[in-house]
C-alpha cells in the first residue's frame, strides 16, 4: 500500500484566492478589443493547409452552480432558451465557413465542453449537428470530445452522444463522496456516476476518461484514498486529476472573503500529495502519466488530439458565448453576455469581443509552457519550428528549476521530475517575457 506523505501544515503556502492555472499565454489581462480587427484579417487572410484546425463548442448550462466554478455557465434558462442559444451557435459555426482562411478546412477534432454538454437533450443535440453538417463536414475529426455531468444523462442520451461520432466521453465525476460532493454544491451524487458510467461502457465509446479534483472543500486523506479505490476500480481510459484553485468569482471565494476567512481548501503541498499518491496507485496497475494531470491505460490510449493539436500551435475556432480561439496567430475570445452573443450571432456577425496577435517569440513560449505540462520538452522541436535553442534563450528558468531539483535535462531533452509536474502550472510563469510575469493572469 502506498502511503500518503506526511505533512507539516505550518510551512506550506496555503491556498490563496486567485488564479493558479496557465492554460495560454500571453495572460488573458492583456488580450483586448482594439485588436479584434486583427482576427478578422487572420480569418480572412489565404486558405491555411499546414496546421490542424479544431472546433471548440461551449455549451454554458449547468443543473446547479458549483461553488468552485469560475466559468461563464446558466442555471436559470429555460427550454426554449436552450433552443435560442442552439440556433446562435449553429449559425456562429455557418459564419466561419464563409471565411476565406478556413475554405475547403475540416475540423480535426471538435471538442464539446462546458458548461455541461449532456445538460442539452438528444432532440437539441442532434439539430445542432445536423445544422452544423450543413456547412461543414463533420466525419473527418479524428476525436470528438464531449463532456458530461454524471446525473444529466440517460443511456438513450449517451446512445446519442455516440451516433453524432463523439469518441471520448468526459465525465465529471470529480469525487465520490457524497459529503463532498453536496459540500461543494455539484449537482450529482456517487450512484449517478456509476450508473452512468456502466451506460457509457454499454454504449461502447472509444475512450472515455473521468475528471477528479484533488482539495475539495472537505477533503481528507482516507476520502482521497477511498475515491481512488472507487476510481481505480471503474478502469477509465485516462483520468484527469485538478488540484482545486479558487478564483475570485467562485462561491467559497465570495463566501470566505465576506467572513474575513481564509478559503476552506487544503494547501498546495497537500493537494499534491494526493495527486501523487493517486498518480502511485494508478501507476501501479500499468497507467501512465502523460501530464501533470492525466494517466492514460496505454494499450487503450492513442493520445488527445485536442490537447496535443492545441499545445503543438493548432487553429482553434472558439464558438459559444465567452469561448477562447486561436486562429492563424491571433488569440480571440467571445463576447461573455448572453444578450450580446445571441443579437450577433442572428446579425451575421462573429460574437468576437477581445483579442490579441502574438509575436514569434509568444507563440514559441505558449508552446513551451503548454508542452511542459507533459512533464518534456524536446529542443529538437523548438529548433526545427522556431529556429531557437530553447537552453540558451531561457537559461534562467532551466538554471533554477534545476538548482531547485525540479528539472532533469539531458541533450535535447528536459525532464520535469515528479516533485516538478506536481507543481507544473506555479513553474511555467518562469518562461513568460519579463512583462507579464507579475500582472494579473485573467
Ligand atoms: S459542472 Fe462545471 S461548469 Fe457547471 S457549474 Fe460545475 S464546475 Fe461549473
Amino acid at each position: 500500500m502506498v502511503q500518503l506523505p506526511q505533512i507539516n501544515n505550518q510551512e506550506l503556502p496555503k491556498t490563496e484566492v486567485g488564479s493558479y492555472f496557465v492554460a495560454n499565454y500571453p495572460p488573458f489581462s492583456v488580450w483586448s478589443s482594439e485588436h479584434v480587427p486583427a482576427a478578422a484579417a487572420a480569418l480572412d487572410g489565404a486558405p491555411r493547409t499546414d496546421v490542424p484546425l479544431g472546433l471548440y463548442l461551449h455549451i454554458p448550462f449547468c443543473r446547479k452552480r458549483c461553488k468552485f466554478c469560475y466559468f461563464r455557465v446558466y442555471t436559470d434558462k429555460n427550454a426554449g432558451e436552450v433552443d435560442v442559444y442552439i440556433d446562435a451557435l449553429a449559425r456562429e459555426v455557418a459564419l466561419y465557413a464563409d471565411r476565406s482562411a478556413l475554405n475547403g478546412r475540416q475540423f480535426e477534432f471538435v471538442y464539446f465542453g462546458g458548461g455541461t454538454p449532456s445538460f442539452l437533450s438528444s432532440q437539441q443535440l442532434t439539430r445542432l449537428i445536423d445544422r452544423i453538417r450543413e456547412h461543414w463536414t463533420w466525419e473527418a475529426a479524428r476525436e470528438v470530445t464531449f463532456e458530461c455531468e454524471p446525473g444529466t444523462l440517460k443511456r438513450s442520451k449517451l446512445e446519442t452522444i455516440k451516433e453524432i461520432g463523439v469518441t471520448r466521453l468526459s465525465l465529471g465525476v470529480e469525487h465520490f463522496d457524497d459529503e463532498i460532493l453536496e459540500a461543494n454544491g455539484r449537482a450529482h451524487k456517487s450512484p449517478e456516476i456509476l450508473r452512468a458510467y456502466d451506460w457509457a461502457r454499454e454504449v461502447a465509446f472509444p475512450q472515455i476518461n473521468i475528471d477528479l479534483i484533488a482539495g475539495m472543500v472537505g477533503e481528507t486523506d482516507d476520502k482521497w484514498k477511498r475515491t481512488i479505490e472507487q476510481a481505480l476500480a471503474m478502469e477509465p481510459d485516462s483520468v484527469t486529476i485538478y488540484q482545486m484553485e479558487m478564483p475570485h468569482n467562485t462561491v467559497v471565494s465570495r463566501e470566505a472573503k465576506a467572513a474575513g476567512q481564509a478559503v476552506p481548501v487544503a494547501d498546495w503541498a497537500t493537494k499534491r500529495g494526493w495527486v501523487d499518491y493517486a498518480f502511485r496507485q494508478f501507476e501501479a496497475v500499468g497507467y501512465q502519466v502523460s501530464s501533470g494531470y492525466t494517466l492514460i491505460k496505454p494499450e487503450q490510449h492513442n493520445g488527445f488530439v485536442y490537447r496535443d493539436s492545441l499545445w503543438h500551435g493548432a487553429d482553434l475556432i472558439g464558438t459559444g458565448v465567452a469561448s477562447f480561439g486561436h486562429f492563424a496567430g491571433v488569440h480571440m475570445q467571445n463576447v461573455d453576455g448572453w444578450q450580446d452573443y445571441i443579437d450577433a450571432c442572428r446579425a451575421g456577425k462573429l460574437p468576437l469581443n477581445r483579442a490579441l496577435p502574438i509575436a514569434p517569440k509568444q507563440a514559441l513560449i505558449r508552446e513551451l509552457v503548454l508542452q511542459f505540462k507533459t512533464g518534456r520538452l524536446d529542443a529538437g522541436y523548438f529548433r526545427g519550428k522556431f529556429g531557437v535553442e530553447i537552453r540558451r534563450e531561457f537559461a534562467d528558468a532551466f538554471d533554477s528549476l534545476g538548482a531547485e531539483r525540479l528539472v532533469d535535462v539531458d541533450g535535447d531533452s528536459a525532464r520535469l521530475t515528479r516533485k516538478g509536474l506536481l507543481q507544473v502550472d506555479a513553474l511555467l510563469p518562469r518562461f513568460f517575457e519579463r512583462t507579464f510575469q507579475n500582472i494579473r493572469y485573467t
